[in-house]
């Protein structure tokens, strides 16, 4: 590729397009002698050859661990199918069902015990296809790739279960599972490459528990990288599974999932994934912050409500404006035209109808688009990652901006499944080489650094792009999430966004698809989805289910040298949603700062309550993870998104003020969670009788009630005076036995300390002066603490499990078997005002009190 040719050259300034047109039909033509005069035999053995030389020359197996990098020459298979038939793809069931299972086994896709001892072995040179799917396509194929190819190997050489996509597995040093940062925290499954297997592998007593259901989309390379890790494929009928990767699905049915089971998908990301509800969301935050901060979206029109506004723009952009029409829902290109003439719009059925970027960056005079992966591990908190490599796809024809060539689909759009079928298509197999039709992002931004681009401002925009876009549908999507996701286990979702540069280098979102094609037809597309797909199913974490005898669990554990752990399945307390009454009322007395950052960046880190605690671990125990992947949000300066919330959430405060202090010490803050963990707080959940009590919906105190400066400045040892607070709040089961808190039976904070089996809630409470490390509770145990209370003053209730805060009366009124809920959730309920007599302080949940008494 000449260099030259990257710097911005426009057909219609530049002379060099006849060149690069000239430069590809010679390597067409070299392609097509190449495809002429080598056979398939001679391709596996140039590329086998390519693996002998990847190993250690000693000969002996390759040892592999985690980490290798995407450029890093490996051994893998020559996909041997090189057609791809994704554009043929239709809904049809699952191969699958074609097989005959083993009558004992029902559900089983195959005997994996038997491949267990083969999983020991280094598996022999098979000529299999990795895949038939959708090479690149943006959008989930419709069927997942040839398991035949896949698993069985029936052809002559192979043996029955020796997993057959592809070359020799190496073996990885990696452990077969991996320990989490914490004490008390299970380990999870340590996922290998496609063409990699566990040196030590997971005992067969286990392996029979992890199942993975296959779906009609699931890719070869998921399958290969799920076996190689230990578990079992399962018909998409079994419904005792653990894990799957399969299409997204209507909200509701994310309530059949059980606490074990893991999904791809969380509910409501249609609201990205549909490039009308992409626009809607994102026109929203447009419309209230301005184009300064939302000008990475071209001007999207949904028709026919948007056919009037259209219209007028239309005009006004002159006849030389460009337009692309697309179906709203659709995806790999299908439907869209590039147009300039207002009769050109089909009317008959909704559509959208996008101002056209008319000056893309061009390469060698072809227009090129980026695949870029991202992952979303929860939505509340925002947690996301962006993946360091992708795919670079070009149109197959140079461009120009002749009116005349509009409706050449080679030129205008990038898609794979639309370019493949161009004569001038150049296939590239070679994820360093930058030839051909298809690069890796790592070669784009080597190109990049030739003809003197740095890429590093374009991957900031695109970074932010990625941020304002996802927050841009948090609104719409938490809801969904919260009615229809029982666990914070369950769910995670891989996006790929679909970027354009312009001339000047500037990024815009062409769209968002929620089930980006993981399939590898070439070893280019392998090299970045084998670890792709690794390091998601990594970050993510599956636990072995919760499935095994204790007796057996020690077992294992002493098998993998793992006896130290505590335990070795799932637990699902650390993934659970319900909150305490002291969870719920730190909660609410924290969201009164949410618009005032320093006033919740050091109390909220004070006393961290057990749902803090599991929030936390989860975050550090994904960010330990990371290889290739890196945590775009939460970071120290993500608050600066925080305006773009529709409404504030607690926990992202929580992440906000724990990166704050521990982002450059991560090291003190994991020691702090690990001295909670030790104290097993994390794994302290609210009683099925505490459960009901929701005081969460309350109304924190706002300013005009009961002020920042209130609430911060006041510690119950301070205060003498007793205050009435009045609460406004609907009654749903006052008990009989209710009584206003001093009237019930109390404890001293240390006697409910110790009958709660905490020593501490966290007595180390910070240190100001100390941030880079927070001090052991062990050291701090007997000093008093700045905000601690003396416990011969803490008044707390019987029959609590609330952790005794210093905070104000919303823990006090927490404490009491009174269950409330907020005025939006009901609005059809009279109110009742509950006058409470506090030992501390003033407080009132609303500033629209009922008439007093
Ligand atoms: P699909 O989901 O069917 O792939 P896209 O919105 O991704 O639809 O559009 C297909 C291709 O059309 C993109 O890959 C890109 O090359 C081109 N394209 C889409 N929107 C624009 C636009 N606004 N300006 C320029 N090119 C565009």
């Amino acid at each position: 590729m000449d260099p030259k040719g990257g710097v911005q050259e426009h057909p219609s300034s530049s002379s060099s397009s006849s060149t690069w047109a000239g430069q590809l039909q010679k390597a067409v033509n070299l392609n097509k002698r190449h495809h002429a005069h080598v056979d398939p035999g001679q391709d596996d053995t140039y590329l086998m050859a390519n693996a002998v030389n990847s190993e250690p020359d000693s000969g002996e197996m390759a040892l592999s661990g985690r980490g290798a990098t995407l450029g890093a020459k490996k051994p893998r298979e020559m996909p041997m199918d090189e057609e791809d038939n994704d554009s043929d793809y239709t809904d049809f069931e699952d191969e699958l069902d074609e097989f005959t299972v083993p009558g004992d086994m029902d559900d089983y896709l195959d005997d994996m015990d038997e491949a267990v001892d083969d999983d020991q072995q280094s598996t022999t040179s098979t000529k299999t296809t990795m895949s038939t799917g959708s090479v690149g396509s943006n959008t989930p194929s419709l069927v997942g790739e040839n398991l035949e190819n896949f698993s069985l190997g029936e052809g002559g050489n192979e043996t029955k279960n020796r997993i057959g996509i592809g070359g020799p597995l190496v073996k990885s040093t990696e452990p077969p599972l991996k320990r989490s940062l914490f004490s008390h925290v299970p380990p999870s499954i340590n996922f290998v490459h496609h063409n990699e297997v566990p040196e030590t592998p997971l005992p067969a007593d286990l392996r029979k528990n992890l199942r993975w259901k296959l779906s009609t989309i699931t890719p070869a390379v998921v399958k290969k990288v799920v076996t190689n890790s230990g578990f079992r494929l399962m018909r998409k009928t079994c419904s005792e599974w653990g894990g799957t990767w399969g299409k997204h699905m209507k909200s509701p049915l994310f309530k059949d999932l059980n606490e074990t089971q893991k999904i791809n998908h969380f509910p409501g990301t249609f609201n990205i994934g549909r490039k009308d509800r992409l626009w809607k969301n994102y026109h929203k935050l447009r419309s209230k912050h301005g184009k300064g901060e939302f000008s990475f979206l071209p001007r999207t029109f949904c028709l026919p409500a948007d056919t009037k506004i259209l219209r007028k723009v239309w005009e006004k952009r002159g006849i030389k404006a460009k337009w692309i029409v697309k179906p709203p829902a659709m995806a790999r290109g299908t439907g869209i035209k590039v147009v300039n003439k207002w009769n050109q719009i089909p009317k008959t059925r909704p559509l959208i109808v996008q101002r056209y970027i008319a000056r893309p960056h061009l390469i060698n005079n072809t227009k090129y688009d980026l695949r870029i992966y991202v992952l979303m591990t929860s939505l509340n908190p925002l947690r996301i990652y962006l993946y360091d490599e992708g795919l670079v796809r070009f149109a197959s024809n140079v461009y120009n901006t002749d009116s005349s060539s509009l409706a050449d689909v080679f030129m205008h759009l990038t898609n794979y499944s639309i370019n493949k079928n161009s004569t001038t298509y150049i296939p590239n197999e070679d994820s360093e080489a930058r030839h051909g039709h298809k690069w890796t992002l790592g070669s784009l931004w080597q190109y990049f650094a030739e003809v003197g681009i740095d890429h590093k401002p374009v991957w900031d925009r695109i970074k932010d792009m990625v941020i304002k876009t996802i927050i841009s549908a948090e609104h719409s999507m938490t809801p969904l999430n919260r009615a229809n996701l029982s666990s914070h286990y369950c769910g995670y979702e891989l996006f790929g966004f679909d970027v354009l540069l312009d001339a000047d280098l500037k990024p815009w979102l062409i769209e968002v698809n929620i089930s980006p094609s993981l399939h590898s037809s070439s070893p280019l597309d392998l090299d970045v989805k084998s670890p792709l797909a690794t390091e998601v199913f990594n970050i993510v974490r599956y636990h072995v289910p919760n499935k095994i005898p204790a007796k057996s669990q020690r077992a294992i554990l002493k098998k993998l040298h793992m006896e130290d752990l505590s335990t070795l399945c799932l637990e699902p307390k650390l993934y659970t949603r319900d909150l305490s009454k002291a969870d719920k009322a730190k909660q609410n007395r924290m969201m009164a700062f949410a618009e005032d950052r320093d006033a919740y960046l050091d109390p909220i880190l004070e006393r961290l309550t057990p749902d803090d605690v599991r929030y936390l671990i989860r975050a550090e125990d994904e960010f330990a993870h990371l290889t290739h992947f890196s945590r775009i949000f939460p970071t120290q300066d993500s608050h600066k998104y925080f305006k773009y919330f529709q409404s504030p959430r607690y926990h992202n405060m929580l992440l906000d003020a724990w990166e704050h202090k521990y982002g450059d010490c991560r090291v003190a803050g994991i020691d702090r969670l690990e001295q909670l963990c030790q104290e097993k707080v994390h794994i302290k959940v609210p009683s099925a009788n505490n459960k009901q009590i929701d005081v969460s919906v309350l109304k924190g105190p706002t300013s005009d009630v009961a002020t920042t400066k209130d609430l911060t400045e006041t510690s119950f040892a301070g205060l003498k005076a007793t205050k009435r607070a009045s609460v406004v709040a609907k009654p749903l089961n006052v008990k009989p036995n209710f009584c206003p808190i001093s009237l019930g039976r109390s404890k001293t904070l240390s006697s409910v300390q110790k009958s709660l089996g905490l020593s501490s809630p966290e007595p180390m409470s910070m240190d100001s002066d100390d941030k880079s490390r927070s001090p052991s509770p062990r050291e701090s145990r007997g000093k008093s603490c700045p905000n601690e209370l003396p416990s011969n003053q803490t008044t707390v209730m019987d029959n609590n499990d609330a952790l005794p805060f210093n905070g104000p009366a919303t823990e006090a009124l927490s404490s009491n078997n009174l269950n409330y809920r907020s005025r939006e959730d009901d609005n059809t309920k009279p109110c009742i005002r509950i006058d409470l007599e506090l030992s501390s302080f003033q407080f009132k949940t609303s500033p629209s009190s009922p008439p007093t008494s």
